[in-house]
């Protein structure tokens, strides 16, 4: 807290370059009151400790009239530390409260603005088929029976489904493709739990609110069996039951950087998102999300952003499909990005480039808030360790990407097979061909 009082011009200002104005004015009048509470309550304990000390030599000398004045004054002084140090902490607790809302620094280099203003850092693959809504992807799906939109939403609601057939298989295939990719890369593999702590969510810099706060569009809240039990959420990604898995730890210099590639399922609740935006497989509840997770020491995060990119590059590389990489605004940077790179997929039945992966550098935010830490040898100091995390493959919008880009066609115009890439050929469970469906 001594870093966001002291520097707390950069700290408003960058929070509201990052459309996550702080309440700025609440700070610090709670830091104020916290500072001179925090004092008056040191001067009553050494006001305290005098007394301790030169009691033990009066006792024996004052009149019994003394002796009741004396531990009448003694009681008032220790019930008065005791309220104070009840509101210092309740003063803590507030002001820990309103840090939250602090987004993390951000880069130097960030583009200052809203999505628009989002820099081409570079673009990969073959070159943009034209737009076409014959390659729409969930038109194409429904005719080649690879998804079933209908019964899903049976079961479960609009705006989730059933991969079937070789669309199931798809899905199989690119897990086990990112998966291996990544631990080629050096990543250690993990399934991860999909039911989190919401507090661990907030620590990550997620704000899963009470589920009737009208605000909280992203996360489903699981009703708890008992009073006493935590507040729980489905994850919304990977990276927090990931980034959850550090923390209280404490690793040696040496044991950094550790790498982490997690498969597990993002929940999302996605209110209020309809139309085109919303269409098949581009934005749904659930989908199973490859994630990759780092944590670095201070030095290193800065390269292994662009370790984490080499391998992200390497797994769209491989895919056949044009991808652009965009050096994200700090309006899109959320709580705790202190620099983000997107990668962009072109979709020519969407009719545009559709975002597919995303790589956060969260410096230090996240280790502070679950308190993952390394320890430097020569000067026996702890530091707060760098945490990132990056998409290795968001399975639904590769989907939507494979279909649009791939989908052949007869001569009187109707899907008839999807041209796969032969990346995904060694992880192919279907008995047919395998390089189209
Ligand atoms: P995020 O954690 O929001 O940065 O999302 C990571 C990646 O997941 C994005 O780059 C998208 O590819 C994908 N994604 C995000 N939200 C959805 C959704 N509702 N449905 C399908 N894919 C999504």
């Amino acid at each position: 807290y001594r870093s966001i009082s002291e520097n707390f011009v950069y700290k408003s200002t960058n929070a509201i370059n990052r459309k996550a104005p702080i309440p700025a004015d609440a700070i610090q009048q709670v830091s104020r009151l916290y500072k001179e509470f925090n004092h008056a309550s040191n001067l009553l304990n050494e006001k305290r400790n005098a007394r301790s000390m030169i009691g033990e030599t009066i006792r024996s000398s004052v009149s019994q009239h003394g002796k009741d004045d004396a531990l009448k004054e003694g009681k008032a002084l220790k019930e008065e530390i005791a309220a104070m140090e009840t509101t210092c902490s309740r003063l803590e607790s507030e002001l820990l409260e309103l840090g939250l809302a602090i987004p993390n620094d951000t880069h130097p280099s960030s583009p200052l603005g809203p999505e628009s203003a989002a820099i081409t850092l570079a673009t990969h693959g073959p070159p943009c088929l034209p737009v076409s809504p014959a390659r729409d992807h969930l038109s194409v799906a429904k005719k080649l029976k690879l998804i079933d939109m209908e019964n899903a939403s049976n079961v479960s609601g609009t705006s989730w489904y059933f991969l079937t057939n070789e669309g199931a298989l798809l899905e199989l295939a690119l897990t086990n493709y990112a998966m291996s990719v990544a631990i080629k890369h050096g990543f250690q593999p993990v399934t991860t739990p999909d039911v989190v702590r919401s507090d661990i969510a907030r620590r990550c810099g997620f704000q899963p609110r009470d589920p009737s706060h009208p605000h909280d569009t992203q996360s489903y809240h699981l009703h708890s069996i008992s009073p006493s039990s935590p507040e729980l959420i489905l994850a919304g990604t990977a990276e927090i039951p990931l980034a959850g898995m550090f923390a209280n730890r404490l690793f040696p210099l040496k044991s950094l950087p550790q790498k982490i590639v997690g498969v597990g399922h993002a929940f999302r609740a996605e209110a209020g998102a309809r139309g085109a935006e919303a269409r098949g497989l581009y934005r749904v509840h659930q989908f199973t999300k490859i994630e990759l997770f780092a944590v670095t020491n201070a030095e290193q995060s800065e390269s292994m952003m662009e370790e984490i990119r080499q391998v992200q590059d390497s797994i769209l590389g491989e895919l056949d499909i044009p991808v652009r990489t965009l050096d994200m605004p700090t309006e899109e940077l959320g709580a705790s990005a202190y620099r983000k790179y997107d990668m962009e997929a072109w979709m020519p039945g969407r009719g545009g480039w559709g975002e597919v992966t995303s790589l956060s550098n969260c410096t230090d935010y996240q280790a502070r808030r679950l308190h993952i830490r390394y320890h430097l040898e020569p000067s026996k100091q702890n530091l707060f360790a760098h945490t990132l995390n990056g998409t290795a493959a968001a399975i639904p919008r590769l989907i939507v990407a494979l279909i649009e880009n791939g989908v052949e066609f007869d001569e009187a115009g109707e899907p008839v097979a999807i041209a796969l890439p032969a990346a995904l050929k060694p992880y192919w469970l279907g008995t047919g061909s395998q390089q189209t469906v």
